[in-house]
C-alpha cells in the first residue's frame, strides 16, 4: 500500500500578540479523508491558529506545510489557490452584493479572472461557470430561496452557510470551518451535517471549530483540544470524556 503524506503540516508554531502569547510550540498534522474537530474554550486561540494556517495572521515561529510545501509565507490568496479553503467565526458580507454574486465572486477571486480576461468571450464563459456552480451550492446549503436578495439581509445563520458555499467554490482539497453551526437554527444544522459529511465522502478534508458535542460525535473522526494555546489532547470524539487534560481545559484546571 502507497504512503500517503499528511495533507496539512503544522511544526512547532508559536504566535503573540504583543506580550499576549496565543500559541506555543503547536505541532500536528491531518491526513487526508479525515474530518478534525477543533476544540478548546473561548480565547484558547483556535481561531488565531485557523488564521495561521490561512494566512490571515503571520506565525512568529515554525512550519506549516500544506501537501508538502511550506505556505506559512505565503498570502491568504495563494493559499486559497493552493486548496485551502476557509470560512470565518463571524462572515462579514458585502451589503450591496446579492447572494449569488457573493457566491460567484469566490470564484473569481480565486483565478484573478476579471483582470486577465475582462469583457472577454473567455471571461463571461468562466462567469457562466461560475454562476451554474454558485447555483448548484446555493441549493445545496439552502439558499436557493434567497438568492437575488441583498447577502447583508441574510440572518448570521444564512451568512455562515453562505460562507461555506464562498470556501467550497475554491473547490478545497482541505476546508477549514471556524465555527459553522453555532447561530444556525437547529433544522439547519442537520443539514450542514450531511453536506459536510458527502462532501467528506467525495474525498475532501476538514477541520472545523466547533462547540457542541453532539455535532463532534456526529462528524469527526478525531479531536485535537487547545487549552491556552496548547494542544493538550489528540484522540476520538468517544475519548474527550474520559480524558484528564481535556476536563482541566473545560474547568479550568
Ligand atoms: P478562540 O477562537 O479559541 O476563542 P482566539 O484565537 O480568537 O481564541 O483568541 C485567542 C487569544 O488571542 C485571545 O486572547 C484574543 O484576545 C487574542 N487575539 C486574537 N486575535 C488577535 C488580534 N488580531 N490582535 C490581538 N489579540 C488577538
Ligand atoms: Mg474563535
Amino acid at each position: 500500500t502507497a504512503v500517503t503524506a499528511p495533507l496539512l503540516q503544522v511544526r512547532s508554531v508559536a504566535k503573540a500578540f504583543g506580550g499576549n502569547r496565543v500559541l506555543e510550540d503547536v505541532s500536528f498534522q491531518v491526513e487526508p479523508g479525515e474530518i478534525v474537530g477543533l476544540l478548546g474554550p473561548n480565547g484558547s486561540g483556535k481561531s488565531t491558529l485557523l488564521n495561521l494556517v490561512t494566512g490571515f495572521e503571520r506565525i512568529d515561529q515554525g512550519e506549516v506545510l500544506f501537501e508538502g510545501g511550506r505556505i506559512d509565507r505565503l498570502p491568504a490568496h495563494r493559499i486559497v489557490d493552493r486548496a485551502l479553503g476557509r470560512t470565518f467565526q463571524l462572515p462579514s458580507m458585502p451589503t450591496k452584493m446579492s447572494v449569488i454574486e457573493v457566491a460567484m465572486a469566490a470564484a473569481t477571486a480565486r483565478h484573478g479572472f476579471f483582470d486577465t480576461l475582462l469583457g472577454t468571450r473567455a471571461a463571461r464563459e468562466a462567469e457562466e461557470r461560475a454562476r451554474v456552480e454558485a447555483d448548484a451550492l446555493l441549493k445545496e446549503f439552502l439558499l436557493t430561496p434567497v438568492r437575488d436578495l441583498p447577502s447583508s439581509a441574510l440572518s448570521g445563520g444564512q451568512k455562515k452557510l453562505l460562507g461555506i458555499v464562498c470556501a467550497l467554490m475554491g473547490k478545497p482539497r482541505l476546508l477549514m470551518l471556524d465555527e459553522p453551526t453555532a447561530g444556525v437554527h437547529p433544522n439547519l444544522r442537520n443539514d450542514i451535517v450531511q453536506a459536510l459529511q458527502r462532501l467528506n465522502r467525495q474525498g475532501m478534508t476538514i477541520v472545523i471549530v466547533e462547540h457542541d458535542m453532539h455535532f463532534i460525535r456526529e462528524v469527526c473522526t478525531r479531536c485535537i483540544v487547545l487549552d491556552r494555546g496548547h494542544i493538550v489532547a489528540s484522540c476520538r470524539p468517544d475519548e474527550l470524556s474520559s480524558n484528564e487534560r481535556v476536563l482541566q481545559a473545560y474547568l479550568g484546571g
